[in-house]
């Protein structure tokens, strides 16, 4: 039984990630399960900077007072299996640039994600060799319009159809929807918390677990912090990250009392340490609308 935290090492974290990796860390632990850091560099195992933004990553979680259980996985380093895992499932080259799904298919989801009307799913050979010489294809699971439904802590249930979705793009990287799945099934998660963002691909990745032969773990999808515009807090909001708060004059112990606070976990600037916050968590009442984050 393992919670995970799972960043992707684009940037720095900022104010609504770390408050994400508390709420895992505070429910694995309330939960009495481990909680495994995985570092999701897929798209960034060409990047020479990746390595070191990771590393500010763990440091950052480590300064709120963030323990992990296990080594630090990191999945430039787990292709194979990514591989292997593929070769399992029933799969389509696809050959469709974002432009063709667009104009085929229906109306993207709030999401911005537009379901895959199945274009190439019926291509002959002869048809696939002469698309190949264009472009290199993307690879989809055939899903057969499979019905998935999920329980997330604070959203409750939710049903989506299951679309033909990327497990391989046409760069030969495996898809964030594969290898998110496929280390979790691996490191026997039963417990992911993460953004709201990724509540609508929890049917998809759900289905994918029960695929390749894992169960579904229960769901909590913290809301989103946004800046004072009402927009998804970026890095490019200033003074979000813990080394710009920290020129500021604002400390990891006083980030760690705000997002408290903003969890309703602790009064306005009251001093804690995480491990004093797990007898006052209850997921139940965590905050459902979105976190608009302090300016400096
Ligand atoms: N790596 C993803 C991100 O940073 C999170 C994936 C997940 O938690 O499922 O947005």
């Amino acid at each position: 039984m393992a919670g995970r935290f799972a960043p992707s090492p684009t940037s720095a974290l900022h104010l609504g990630n770390l408050r994400t990796a508390l709420v895992a860390w505070l429910l694995a632990r309330r939960t009495g399960r481990d909680l495994l850091l995985r570092i999701e560099d897929l798209d960034q195992q060409r990047v020479a900077a990746a390595p070191e933004v990771a590393a500010g990553q763990v440091a950052d979680l480590l300064a709120l007072g963030l323990t992990f259980d296990g080594p630090i996985v990191r999945q430039s380093q787990r292709l194979p299996r990514y591989a292997a895992a593929v070769a399992q499932l029933p799969t389509y080259e696809c050959f469709c640039t974002r432009r063709e799904i667009a104009e085929a298919a229906s109306a993207p989801h709030g999401d911005g994600y537009r379901p895959y009307p199945g274009t190439c799913a019926r291509l002959t050979a002869s048809e696939r060799a002469r698309r190949r010489r264009d472009r290199p294809p993307a690879l989809r699971v055939r899903a057969g319009g499979a019905v998935e439904t999920v329980t997330d802590l604070l959203a409750g249930q939710m049903s989506a159809v299951v679309d033909d979705f990327v497990v391989v793009r046409n760069d030969g990287v495996p898809a964030y929807n594969l290898a998110v799945v496929v280390d979790d099934v691996a490191q026997g998660i039963d417990q992911v918390v993460r953004g709201d963002d990724l509540l609508s691909s929890s049917p998809r990745q759900a289905w994918l677990t029960r695929q390749l032969g894992g169960s579904v773990a229960q769901y909590l999808h913290v809301p989103l912090a946004v800046n004072a515009e009402g927009r998804r807090l970026a890095k490019r909001d200033q003074a979000v990250t813990l080394a710009e708060l920290t020129t500021r004059g604002i400390n990891a112990g006083r980030v760690l009392s705000l997002l408290a606070h903003s969890l309703g976990l602790a009064g306005p600037d009251e001093p804690v340490r995480a491990a004093d916050l797990i007898g006052r968590f209850e997921p139940q009442q965590l905050p459902r609308a979105q976190w608009v984050a302090p300016q400096w």
